[in-house]
């Protein structure tokens, strides 16, 4: 038998988590894909340790795939390590890179200060680690009536993101299950788009924007030049609550590329401050990466370009030199964009600008990413452009500062793309299963895979 569990959001805090297990006769043998943590909603109300740890069994799990380092899909892979999971974590070669530095953030912020147990903790994840060549088969397991490979190629979401393609063989019976971890959309900077899979008997799909599409990339880049110029006209800072990964390294090449094709006064002196300790270490990490970069953007080097690190940027690391960068931005009014996480504005360093600025109408929030209900992102989002107010460390902040938002920056699949990776399948998946979105967002995708006559398709509780 060859079943699939669903672990992620069963008590609202936890993410992406999911579990193939071969079952022969007593013999029971599994892989988990990611062991994430949730952010959002729930982020704020403070997970306790008992919320996080590993509440299903573990001693059947051969191995750990992981998909992209995105924390909902990554944040408990140190409650998985302590509930005694003691397998190899294969993922791709820029994730290995990447999985330790995310987690060491994750750590300090979440779990602990004792700076010995995170080298522990860290070290341990470090020789656990198994980088994959993406297109390159991998025997997890093989024995004489059960096995296991699993094979990555590029989601296209972020730097090192992977699907996961899995044969399973359980004494005759042959199966390929297919975990779609986040998809990026096509046409994304510096990512080559993902590819459909060749086969998948039985597919898992993430779901975040199932229920809409995106503007293409040239609207979506042409908004985010009107939003700059208009925001930057009366002299004033844009404030971009990014995520660290991702997002932050796609904007950056984006702002490059306007300042490159529209030059000028405006843009010649337009100040870009990255304000992110960890984003200034993985827009490190992306330059270093180049052989991942997608053609256009290693075009762009070949002509002697730097998308990751343009003259006109800056990146603040030290929480001092943070306090000033904020402090002297609320009172110099200089043409600035600042991009600083968390990209919810529940936390992190966005949350100081937004603190001393919201109240001056010069000023402007962009979001470029996705709100979840709860997050004062998504209140400021909501109640902002009706002259309303938001609540931070239990103080209200008026809000004139106008508000604007440009989707698409999202490093995810809007519905149409996630429906042609699954058209393009050539033989339609047997089964599908509809993880990882909101309710509605899953709703939705649904309905148009049953409308498309896929078979199967199913919304698993708990994903
Ligand atoms: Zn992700």
């Amino acid at each position: 038998m060859i079943n699939l569990h669903h672990h992620g959001a069963t008590s609202g805090v936890t993410g992406s988590c999911h579990e193939l297990t071969l079952t022969q006769g007593s013999h029971e043998s599994g892989i988990l894909i990611d062991c994430g943590l949730f952010q959002g909603q729930d982020e704020g109300r403070g997970a306790s340790a008992s919320d996080l740890s590993i509440d299903f069994p573990i001693d059947h799990i051969r191995a750990l795939v992981v998909t992209h380092v995105h924390i909902d899909h990554v944040g408990r892979i140190p409650y998985l390590l302590a509930a005694g999971f003691d397998g190899p974590i294969i993922c791709s070669e820029p994730s290995a890179i990447m999985l330790p530095e995310i987690l060491e953030d994750a750590l300090k912020i979440g779990f602990t200060r004792d700076r010995q147990l995170i080298e522990r903790v860290l070290g341990l994840i470090r020789s656990r680690l198994v980088p994959v060549p993406y297109g390159q088969w991998h025997s997890v397991f093989a024995e004489s009536d059960c096995s296991l490979s699993v094979r990555l190629q590029r989601a296209g979401h972020i730097l090192g993101s992977a699907y996961v393609e899995c044969d399973a063989r359980v004494g005759g019976s042959e199966e390929r299950i297919v975990f779609s971890g986040d998809l990026g959309a096509p046409h994304a900077p510096l990512l080559p788009a993902p590819q459909s899979p060749e086969r998948a008997d039985r597919l898992v799909i993430e779901s975040t924007y199932g229920d809409k599409d995106h503007e293409d990339r040239e609207t979506r880049r042409h908004r985010l030049k009107e939003v700059l110029e208009h925001a930057l006209e009366d002299g004033g800072t844009v404030l971009v609550p990014a995520f660290s990964i991702g997002r932050t390294q796609e904007l950056l090449y984006e702002i490059e590329s306007l300042i490159h094709e529209f030059g000028g006064e405006l843009w010649n002196n337009l100040e870009i401050v990255v304000d992110s300790p960890l984003a200034a270490e993985f827009t490190r990490i992306y330059r270093d990466l180049k052989p991942y970069w997608d053609a256009e953007a290693t075009e762009l080097v070949e002509q002697g370009r730097h998308p990751l690190s343009f003259e006109q940027l800056t990146v603040i690391s030290s929480h001092e030199e943070h306090l000033n960068a904020v402090d002297y931005l609320a009172r110099s009014h200089r043409p600035c964009v600042v991009l600083a996480g968390s990209g919810m504005c529940a936390g992190g360093r966005i949350v100081n600008y937004l603190k001393a600025m919201l109240g001056d109408k010069r000023n402007d929030v962009l979001f470029v990413g996705y709100q979840a209900a709860g997050t004062p992102g998504r209140d400021i989002l909501n109640y902002g452009p009706k002259g309303g107010w938001v609540q931070f460390d239990g103080n209200r902040y008026d809000i004139r500062a106008q508000i604007h938002q440009v989707s698409g920056y999202s490093a995810h699949a809007g519905q149409s793309d996630l429906l042609r990776f699954i058209q393009g399948i050539s033989q339609a998946p047997q089964e599908i299963r509809i993880v990882h979105g909101d309710e509605d967002a899953k709703q939705a995708f649904k309905k148009e895979l049953d409308r498309l006559r896929f078979s199967n398709v199913s919304i698993p509780v708990g994903s």
